[in-house]
């Protein structure tokens, strides 16, 4: 049997982030398991190209902690603005800023989510519409 302690302590690291989340494909990516064309990575997050892009220019950027969405109770608010800052810089190395480019973070059906682990979009190198469908 599993002490307690053991199970406390599994607990308190899967709610810190700190357990990847079995059979979550963007967790993979940040563990380098499953392939992508990564592009930038630090301590904190990953980027990456979308695998089916919806303009030129389509990357992810993703917190290597698993947080399903904003739904979730963040309270590393530092991490959501890294994630931008992130974006913004990806956005420079595409060379889309000047052009402009779109962050979009989907959450939930009714939104567009379909992998539920945070990511930010950065999409460019077309004309947007707006608003968005
Ligand atoms: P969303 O619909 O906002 O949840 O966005 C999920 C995005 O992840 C979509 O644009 C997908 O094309 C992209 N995606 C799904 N699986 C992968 C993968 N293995 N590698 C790269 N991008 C992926
Ligand atoms: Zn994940």
């Amino acid at each position: 049997m599993i002490p307690f302690a053991v199970k406390k302590l599994v607990f308190y690291a899967y709610k810190k982030g700190m357990v990847k989340m079995l059979g979550c494909i963007f967790c993979q990516i940040a563990a380098r398991e499953k392939p992508a064309t990564l592009l930038y990575e630090d301590d904190q997050c990953v980027a990456f190209q979308d695998i089916n892009p919806k303009a030129p220019v389509h990357i992810l950027v993703i917190p290597r902690k698993h947080i399903s969405s904003l739904n979730d109770e963040i309270k590393d608010e530092g991490l959501l603005g890294h994630l931008l800052v992130v974006a913004g810089r990806m956005a420079r190395e595409k060379s889309i800023d000047r052009s402009g480019f779109r962050t979009v973070i989907n959450t939930n059906a009714e939104a567009g989510q379909t992998v539920f682990h945070l990511h930010v979009h950065v999409l460019g190198g077309r004309i947007m519409a707006w608003p968005p469908g």
